[in-house]
């Protein structure tokens, strides 16, 4: 806890700043900060299994988010300009240990909790989602989860890991961290993962029921985890994993306007700057955070 408490002090001082303001123009309350999204970079790549470079991902994020190119509006008419629509943490410090940065994720997603803020967490690989949801659920007797990805993350484990990018949810659902899991974008199951979504009751909408026209519909508090590469890699071929086949950000940004329920959370994750020579990739993650900090200031 010492290294992310001293953050949070730090942050609380210092980082707890609205979208695009700098340190002349704190807000007067730290509180102000966190009514709504509050940004946390997880810096960790420990755990993919093919390539690296998600680690790097969080400050090109912030760095597309921040650009003069756009301005802080969302599309549904929210400024995340003004003070406490938009905090951010800045990144977690962690190390090449699976096991401690596991903890560290926890334990820093539950300290923004406490202060009242939602997390929207910048990967990283998709390892960091399993201990993201553990702080979650603590908050949230009730909740559903809204994954977007190309691939189900269901394996019991990989290469004798368990705690790899490729079985967040294997252990979600066996914790029982979520009342339901709904996936979109799926399009690369196996046996395997075909027989785990069966065997936890995982709602599957694959890219092949999305293009017949099925929809996630959620009626509970929702945390929301956005696997870049659920998008098509003509969009965003900022990933480790490419698969054709995939999601418009249009598409994306449909479901995500059309939650009816609070959004109480949500990563992005898996985008891999390496992969990314065009910076489209990082262009789109700040899209998505926008539009994610607009919905849970509504
Ligand atoms: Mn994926
Ligand atoms: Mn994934």
């Amino acid at each position: 806890m010492g290294a992310w408490r001293h953050l949070m002090q730090d942050s609380t001082i210092r980082q707890v700043v609205g979208f695009l303001s700098r340190l002349d123009s704190l807000p007067p309350a730290v509180d102000a900060g966190w009514r709504a999204g509050g940004l946390l970079g997880l810096p960790y790549d420990g755990s993919s299994s093919f390539l690296k470079g998600t680690a790097a991902a969080p400050p090109l994020i912030r760095q597309a988010l921040h650009s003069r190119a756009g301005n802080p509006w969302t599309e549904t008419g929210v400024d995340l300009g003004v003070d406490g629509a938009l905090g951010d943490a800045g990144d977690v410090p962690l190390g090449t240990s699976a096991a401690d940065a596991r903890t560290k994720i926890e334990e820093s997603v539950r300290t923004l909790l406490e202060a009242g803020g939602r997390p929207i967490a910048l990967g990283g690989d998709h390892s960091v989602t399993y201990p993201i949801v553990r702080a979650v659920r603590w908050f949230h007797p009730q909740l559903s989860i809204l994954h977007f990805d190309a691939h189900p993350d269901l394996y019991p484990e990989l290469e004798g890991d368990r705690y790899s990018h490729a079985c967040p949810f294997a252990r979600v659902m066996e914790e029982r961290l979520a009342d339901r899991l709904v996936q979109v974008g799926i399009r690369t199951s196996t046996a395997v993962q075909r027989a785990e979504a069966e065997r936890y009751g995982v709602e599957v909408i694959d890219m092949r029921a999305w293009v017949a026209g099925r929809r996630p519909e959620l009626r509970a508090p929702v945390y929301v985890s956005i696997d870049i590469d659920a998008f098509d890699p003509a969009f965003a071929p900022g990933v480790s994993h490419r698969e054709p086949g995939g999601l418009t950000v249009r598409e994306v940004l449909a479901v995500l306007h059309g939650l009816t329920v609070p959004l109480v959370g949500a990563d992005i994750v898996e985008f891999n700057p390496a992969q990314d020579p065009s910076g489209m990739t990082a262009t789109l993650c700040a899209k998505l955070v926008k539009e994610v900090a607009g919905k849970m200031t509504s």
